[in-house]
Formats: structure tokens, C-alpha cells, sequence
């Protein structure tokens, strides 16, 4: 068979050489062990852990060694495709502080550019062009229905699904047959005619996982789709060539296509890139582990992170202790130091599923959020109230001044003790809400309705916000001799029966009163940063 004209006939036109391709992206001049990552989305505008997992992991090995983390957007895919979803890609990371060097959206005249593989039809049709001249591939010409049988027959015979060996019906049609199939006019797809023996093992070391074996392809893989699109296989051998990838960290998932794109490489020519599969991650369902999933489970979004406001560096914190077994002992010693001194490695990262645990995550941000000062606590919530918050949260920062004197007060700097409340910005910012906005609901009260009128009357007569804390606290005494209840609490406890109650109730009321709520940082405190009118005028409405 003539395979040139034949190549011609399927893919017709001239092409670039080969060779060309190789000056055009010419191997990077890179320093020793400097090492060339990427992150290949598709732009279906959804992102998600498994993306920040396998980001954070590129990005560490590839800054860390003095290399390149670049951006390629696989959009080979059009049915999936999302506008506005590389900028999402990239705001989503840019949160957790992942920055490209290189890549889509960010240098489209880089010499390893473009970037989008849509733009790259001309070099995968060229290198697809090459493989039919050479006899390692050829026009499919077999419909969806006629797949589909064959797969029905491959598995009630229990056999390996697929386009192989004796199953691979167009592999061996005559050049007559595939010429008489183009004048029809039937559409086509080009696949590569493999040369593997499924008897034959490849043992390969896994940057993550180690040492693998793994069994030598023998699928007919397509290459080419009826389109002119390649399929990710073949996109993925001419890019990651191309762009000069030295390590490709992705899901797990596709270990299972690792042969296939080991086949793909030889037979391009081209030397293989280090690979690291990196293993997904798994929830806790009950009884069972199971994958995160997008219906399910709404914190696989990263989105999720953003809009609830989780401190950014807490993600990182809980992400990089699930990626490398040996983070969490370095934290521990290190908690404040900058993420980018642990030293990370594929090699100790997790070989099988990773259990994800939002609680966890939820302690470590508690902490990191402990860690904060007023300002840097103000400047976080203000960046998260200015792109998720209400219009009335937005308005809590026109007095920066009270704003901190709350911050202070709610996460007890100065106190004995740091408190821990908050979790995300969203939390803190309902926790801090009776401040700046008065409260909707009232918790309840816990007396009788003529009680709580005459402890809030005398409060009023006596409350001078002039007065320190003791010597307000000795009011709140006065008002409870004056109602039945025991001013000092060893009093009740000695005789509870002798009292309505303690001190502590009738403080409660003028809690409740003042922020709705029963449980409060120092309400002294909280009377002092509301000011005296705003605390009458609350005080009074619950009359
Ligand atoms: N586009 C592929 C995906 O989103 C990328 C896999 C890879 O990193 O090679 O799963």
C-alpha cells in the first residue's frame, strides 16, 4: 500500500517538518534537577480539590528546584467547554497562591505556546500524518454502533474490551476497501496501530507511587478524531513533548492509560517524561470510603472555599499534611514559618486514597486564624466581605477603628487566652454581626416577662458607661439583690432555693438584650464598643 498518498488522501496538505517542530520548541535550558511541571484543566469551569491537590504538588516540585509550573488548557472537548473558565482556573489558584510562570492567559507568545490544545491542531496532524506514512496508523471507519456491539460481545465472552488484535476490524482492510470507504465519504477516525503484547511487562518507576509494573499495550487507541481533534492520549504525548514537561504529576485515574501513552511516546520518538500519579481522594461515608463526589459533596469545589471564606493558608496547611506524610511533623515544629520552607517531595506523598476530613481542615483553620492579628484578621474579612459579603457586611468596615476593637475582642487578643471561634471569614463575620447590625432574634430570655422588664429598668437607671468594668459589674450586683436574686454566687450555691436565681441570670438578660444572643465575649466590653446609645436603644426595644 502506498501509505504516503494514502496519508495525503486522510490528512491532505503540506505540513511542517517533523524536525521542525524540534527547533521551533527546542529542550528548555534548564539548571540541574530543575523541573518542568504543569497543570492541564479542561475549561469545564468546574475545579476541585483533586485540581489544588495535584496544583500544590506541581507547583512545590516545580519553584522548589528553580523550574517551570505552566498552565495548558485541554479543551480538545468542545461539548464541555465553559466560558470564563480559565479565568476561573486561575483566580481559584491564584487564592491559594499558586502562580503559573508560563501558560494560558498569562504569555500566548511564549516560545512553548499557544497554550489551548485547540490552537495546536497543525502539530498533532502533522505528527498523526507521519505515523500513517509509517504504518503505525490508520483509518477506522467502524460507527458507534458497531463499537458498541463489539463491546457487547467482548463482555459476554468476558473478554478485554476494545479495538485489539483480532477484534481491530479495520486494522487490515485492504487499500481498496479503505479507498471505497473514503469515496462513500464515511467518516473516520485515525488510530494507532499498536505493537505491543499484553504478555509483556514495562516496569517503570512512579515518581509517587515508586516502583510499577505495568502490562504493554495492545490497544488500537484512537488518535484522531473524525473532527480532526486528537484524543487526550495523543494530545498528551505531542504537548507534554513539546512544551518540554520533565514530570508529569496527574490523577491516579489515569495509570490505567499510562501503556498506551508509554506506546505513544516510543513510537513518536519522543523520550518519556518521569510520571507521578497522584491518588484521589476519598471520603468517609458511613462505613465506607468512597471518592469525593461533585453531586454529593459540595467542599470538592474549590468555589466552596472561596465563598465560605476559609483562610487560604489553612487549605494549604490540611492539603499539603493529605500530600506529604512528613508536612504535619514539620508544622508542628514550624507553625508559623512560611509554607515554602518545608522541603516537599513525590516521594512521600500518598501512594492510595487519601482520606479527605473537613473537620480536620476546620481545626487547623480555627488555628491558623488564632494565629492573626486584628489588622490581618480586618484585611482578610474585608477582602472576603468585598466579594461574597452582604451590602449591610460591607458597611462593618467604614469605622476600621471599631472593626479592630471588636477583632480584639472576639478573638481575645490581650486576654489570657487567644479564643478559637472562627472558621472561615463567613463564620466570623455572623459571629461578629450583633456589633454592627441589630440583632433579628433573641435568644430566650429565661424569665418570667415582669423579671426581665424590671432588670432591664434597673439597668437603665443605673448603667453609666463612664464606669469601669467592676464597678459595672457591681450595678449588675445591685440589680440582682434588688430582684431575688443572689448577688454572689456562693450564696445561691449554698441556698439555691432561696433565690430566683444568681448574678450570672440577670447578667444573661442584659446579654441577651444587648446582642441576642446568651453566649458573648464580655458584655462590659461589647457595651463600651456599641456606645451608650446604641446600648439604651437596644435595651429598650426588648421592653
Ligand atoms: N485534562 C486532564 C484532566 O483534566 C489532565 C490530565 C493530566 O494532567 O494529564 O484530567
Amino acid at each position: 500500500m502506498d501509505l504516503k498518498a494514502l496519508a495525503e488522501r486522510l490528512l491532505p496538505g503540506e505540513y511542517p517538518s517533523l524536525a521542525s517542530y524540534e527547533e521551533k520548541y527546542p529542550p528548555r535550558s534548564l539548571t540541574k534537577g530543575a523541573q518542568v511541571t504543569r497543570l492541564a484543566p479542561s475549561p469545564t469551569g468546574f475545579i476541585h480539590l483533586g485540581n489544588l491537590f495535584a496544583a500544590i504538588a506541581n507547583e512545590r516540585i516545580a519553584h522548589q528546584s528553580g523550574g517551570i509550573l505552566y498552565l495548558r488548557i485541554e479543551d480538545t472537548d468542545l461539548k464541555r467547554r465553559v466560558d470564563g473558565a480559565v479565568e476561573a482556573v486561575k483566580s481559584a489558584l491564584r487564592y491559594f497562591d499558586i502562580k503559573f510562570d508560563e501558560g494560558a492567559e498569562i504569555d500566548g507568545d511564549n516560545t512553548y505556546a499557544p497554550w489551548y490544545q485547540r490552537q495546536r491542531a497543525e502539530i498533532y496532524r502533522a505528527f498523526v500524518k507521519h505515523l500513517i506514512e509509517i504504518g503505525r496508523a490508520y483509518p477506522c471507519f467502524c460507527t458507534e454502533e458497531e463499537l458498541g456491539r463489539l463491546r457487547e460481545e467482548q463482555t459476554a465472552k468476558k473478554e478485554i474490551t476494545g479495538y485489539y488484535g483480532k477484534y481491530a476490524r479495520c486494522r487490515d482492510l485492504t487499500e481498496e476497501e479503505i479507498y471505497k470507504n473514503l469515496d462513500a465519504g464515511k467518516p473516520f477516525v485515525i488510530r494507532l496501530r499498536s505493537m505491543g503484547d499484553p504478555e509483556n511487562k514495562i516496569k517503570l518507576r512512579d515518581a509517587i507511587k515508586g516502583e510499577i509494573t505495568v502490562t504493554e499495550n495492545d490497544q488500537d487507541v484512537v488518535i484522531l478524531k473524525s473532527d480532526g481533534i486528537p484524543t487526550y492520549h495523543f494530545a498528551h504525548a505531542i504537548d507534554d513533548h513539546f512544551m518540554r514537561t520533565t514530570l508529569v504529576i496527574r490523577g491516579e485515574e489515569w495509570l490505567a492509560s499510562l501503556p498506551i501513552h508509554i506506546e505513544l511516546f516510543d513510537v513518536l520518538g519522543f523520550e518519556r517524561p518521569r510520571y507521578g500519579h497522584n491518588c484521589s481522594l476519598m471520603k468517609q461515608d458511613g462505613d465506607t470510603r468512597r471518592k469525593l463526589s461533585k453531586r454529593k459533596d459540595p467542599e470538592l469545589s474549590l468555589e466552596f472555599y472561596r465563598k465560605e471564606g476559609y483562610y487560604a493558608r489553612a487549605v494549604k496547611v490540611y492539603m499539603l499534611t493529605l500530600l506529604n506524610s512528613n508536612f504535619e511533623e514539620w508544622y508542628l515544629k514550624n507553625p508559623d514559618k512560611p509554607l515554602e520552607e518545608f522541603k516537599f517531595t513525590t516521594e512521600k506523598m500518598s501512594k492510595s486514597g487519601t482520606l479527605f476530613d473537613i473537620d480536620k481542615l476546620n481545626d487547623i483553620s480555627k488555628n491558623e486564624l488564632s494565629k492573626l492579628s486584628a489588622e490581618e484578621m480586618l484585611d482578610f474579612l474585608k477582602t472576603w466581605a468585598d466579594e461574597f459579603g452582604t451590602e449591610a457586611q460591607k458597611g462593618y468596615f467604614e469605622d476600621e477603628e471599631k472593626m479592630l476593637r471588636v477583632l480584639t475582642l472576639c478573638m481575645g487578643i490581650g486576654g489570657k487566652k487567644r479564643r478559637k471561634d472562627f472558621t472561615t471569614a463567613s463564620q466570623a463575620m455572623e459571629f461578629i454581626r450583633y456589633f454592627f447590625e441589630k440583632p433579628d432574634s433573641y435568644e430566650d430570655f429565661r424569665v418570667d416577662a415582669g423579671t426581665k422588664r424590671e432588670i432591664l429598668k434597673g439597668f437603665l437607671a443605673k448603667y453609666d458607661p463612664r464606669e469601669d468594668s467592676q464597678a459595672w459589674f457591681a450595678r449588675i450586683k445591685e440589680i440582682a439583690a434588688e430582684n431575688g436574686f443572689a448577688a454572689e454566687m456562693k450564696d445561691y450555691k449554698a441556698d439555691p432555693e432561696a433565690y430566683k436565681g444568681s448574678v450570672a441570670d440577670v447578667a444573661e438578660v442584659l446579654r441577651i438584650a444587648t446582642t441576642g444572643r446568651a453566649s458573648t465575649p464580655d458584655l462590659w466590653s461589647i457595651q463600651q464598643i456599641l456606645g451608650e446609645e446604641e446600648t439604651r436603644e437596644r435595651i429598650l426595644s426588648v421592653f
